[in-house]
């Protein structure tokens, strides 16, 4: 039995094969009595009777009401995992599959990772014999069914060969769940803010002394920002001290570790009030009980893909209505709440988009297209998309594609290199350096480098106070422990695919010819020499710079490889190497002709 869960419209499609005897659950009190008073319990009866006759059921219900954690166990308790059999639920964020599978450990009373596990990518927490339900991501998904198609181990063993009396109705069930959150006020500011940080911090410490008790949950948009408004919160709760000690600041961002994790979930202690700062995860993808005000500052970080530019990158960007009014919906899960827009009504009713552009519109289709192409889905532009991206996005990652090698001329993935970036679960060009390493004698460091690409930055600016100091090394610390673990795993893929390790012995030349193997199409040439030079893009004349974070920041290389680039006053390139440009024409000789008759290239 397969879940999957959108988290955009609160749905949960199930599909299945067919169906099985019963048995009855156990759980320990509380927990049992918290389960009860979700929305989805009434319908236990009817979803169960559902997924036995139907190949599909989809279950429509507001976020928070009981999909994810409860669907799992009512089918486990009616014997749907019997026999060796995997209920498995997708959800769309890592972090997402970690926090639903272990309350779905804790209510079902098991240790996290025997009869309830999850699998994210690098990170697999099942066991093999005993696991009942496993949470995954959509990726993870569908790199199972590149190797299992019909993803067997989620059905009934008989279920492809029994008598047509048993098979369920090809017609998709649809139930809505009912249960409405409480009615949510919204307070909007008079005039437009021009700090919404500040804003934000300062809506909190309001609330906190205006507002009965309940918790706070604050709209941010990314780890930058919610690192400051913690930080600013703490110092004024240090500076204004009495009542103010009651409060207890929480970030809240993928990523977030473990113990963080579960201090998010545990229950606000007796004249508490709890504060979680949070990027747009809190807004559909995890539910906080206890929260009564929302602050919402109308920002979130978005992907943003631009095909003319060829450029993706992460922009804080406003948010929908749509959006809006999910965020407010978060205020009213326990009793009325309120939420406090740092926006005008004015601009709310009259420039907010209604809805937000689907994410297959904001994306480059590289990685997408990869996985149709593996999943045997051939005719890309005549394909039913949910959202159809345009046609120059498609263009643009199938001529990258291409000159990768990972297509052929008829638009097929090639043997061996296609279909094994395909089966690596990193980006297409990383895995394209990857695979080429071999031929630069240089495997073993282009391993290392691509474990480092996959986590984030395990370098952080220490200002020589000692606290922060230690704190920086112990990232520096969790950080390298989990390099070494990606590493272990991607060593095992190239054993696999018969790529031998080996080290180039310091030729630092051999290293950055199979970066450009798969980074090419990110080559950038120095346009004005200043302190920090401006760059431009070859494909697409873009203007580019170093991030600070580069040591390459203010040497200015003539010509440079980056791998990713973050916007925000201007685009920054992460991860720079200097190249020479006959190596691009030498990784890459269609592209580069075909592409940019530049003449600095001849
Ligand atoms: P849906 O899938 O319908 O959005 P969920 O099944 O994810 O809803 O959530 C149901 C309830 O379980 C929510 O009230 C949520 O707060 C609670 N919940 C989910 N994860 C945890 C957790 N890790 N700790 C405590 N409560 C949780």
């Amino acid at each position: 039995t397969l879940l999957v869960d959108d988290e955009e419209g609160g749905v949960v499609f199930l599909s299945s094969s067919a169906s099985s005897a019963s048995s009855s659950g156990f759980g320990y009190a509380s927990l049992e009595r918290q389960r009860q008073r979700l929305p989805v319990y009434k319908y236990r009866k009817a979803i169960l009777y559902l997924v036995e006759r139907h190949a599909t059921t989809i279950v429509v219900g507001e976020t928070g009401s009981g999909k994810s954690t409860q669907i799992p166990q009512y089918l486990k308790e009616a014997g749907w995992a019997d026999g060796g059999r995997l209920i498995g639920c997708t959800q769309p964020r890592r972090l997402a599959v970690q926090t639903v599978a272990s309350r779905v450990a804790e209510e079902v009373g098991v240790k996290l990772g025997e009869e309830v596990g999850y699998t994210i990518r690098f990170e697999d927490q099942t066991n093999p014999v005993v696991t009942m339900i496993k949470f995954l991501t959509d990726g993870v998904l569908i790199r199972e069914m590149m190797e299992d198609p019909l993803l067997t181990k989620y059905r009934r063993k008989n279920s492809l060969l029994g008598s047509s009396d048993d098979m369920p109705n090809p017609e998709p069930a649809i139930l809505s769940v009912e249960g409405k959150g409480y009615t949510v006020e919204v307070h909007y500011v008079e005039e437009p803010v021009s700090d919404y940080l500040l804003a934000a911090v300062n809506t909190v410490l309001l609330i906190h002394e205006k507002e009965p008790p309940g918790d706070i949950l604050v709209f941010l948009t990314g780890q930058d920002d919610i690192d400051t408004a913690v930080k600013l919160l703490n110092e004024e709760i240090q500076h204004r001290r009495k009542h103010y000690f009651d409060l207890l600041i929480l970030p809240l961002y993928s990523g977030l570790p473990r113990a963080d994790q579960d201090l998010i979930f545990a229950p606000t202690s007796k004249g508490k009030r709890k504060v979680v700062i949070s990027t747009n995860i809190a807004e559909t993808s995890l539910t906080l009980e206890g929260v009564v005000y929302v602050v919402d500052t109308g920002f979130s970080k978005q992907k943003c893909y631009n095909p003319i530019s060829d450029i993706e990158s992460l922009v804080v960007a406003p948010i929908s209505k749509a959006s809006a009014r999910q965020r407010a919906g978060r205020a009213g899960r326990v009793r009325p709440g309120k939420c406090f827009r740092l926006y005008t009504e004015e601009y709310y009713l009259n420039e907010m988009q209604p809805e937000g552009v689907p994410e297959m519109q904001r994306s480059n289709l590289v990685p997408c297209i990869i996985q149709l192409k593996a999943l045997g889905i051939d005719n890309i532009l005549g394909f039913d998309w949910p959202a159809s991206p345009s046609p120059e996005a498609v263009i643009r990652a199938l001529e990258i594609l291409y000159s990768l090698g990972i297509l052929d001329e008829d638009a097929k993935l090639t043997v061996p290199i296609g279909f094994q970036v395909a089966e690596i679960p990193l980006d297409p060009m990383i895995s394209k350096m990857l695979l080429s390493a071999n031929d630069f004698g240089c495997s073993d460091e282009i391993l290392t480098i691509a474990s480092f690409l996959s986590v984030q930055s395990v370098w952080v600016s220490v200002r020589g106070v000692k606290k922060e100091f230690d704190e920086a090394k112990l990232r520096f610390a969790a950080a390298e422990k989990k390099v070494v673990d990606i590493r272990g795993q991607l060593l095992r893929l190239m054993k696999r695919f018969g790529i031998p390790l080996k080290s180039c012995d310091r030729d630092m030349q051999s290293v950055r010819k199979a970066i450009i193997a798969g980074s090419f199409a990110n080559a950038c040439h120095l346009e004005e020499y200043s302190q920090n030079g401006m760059y431009k893009t070859i494909r697409t004349s873009q203007e580019v710079y170093i991030h600070p974070s580069s040591v390459l920041f203010r040497v200015n290389p003539k010509w440079v490889v980056y791998q990713s680039l973050i916007s925000t006053d201007k685009h920054y390139m992460r991860n720079v190497i200097a190249i020479e440009p006959s190596w691009l024409t030498e990784a890459a000789p269609h592209f580069y002709q075909y592409r940019t008759p530049n003449p600095a290239l001849n």
